[in-house]
């Protein structure tokens, strides 16, 4: 089953929703307010499966000051 990422603006927060792949287009509830929130576009949305994810970390970084 894929993961959705979904980020609600009142909280400033992401968080993921395991669920169905026919409800994939459904909005997310938000575990800390209650609002429901729309995905995150994610490389889970049109594959699944397909699960390669950027790296976030110092090695992304481009620019050395
Ligand atoms: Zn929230």
């Amino acid at each position: 089953m894929p993961i959705y990422e979904y980020y609600c603006a009142n909280c400033r927060k992401e968080f993921e929703v395991m669920r169905p792949f026919r409800e994939s287009d459904a909005p997310g509830k938000c575990p800390t307010c209650g609002a429901e929130v729309a995905k995150v576009p994610s490389v889970f949305a049109s594959n699944e499966g397909y699960s390669v994810k950027v790296p976030h970390g110092p090695a992304f970084r481009g620019n050395k000051s």
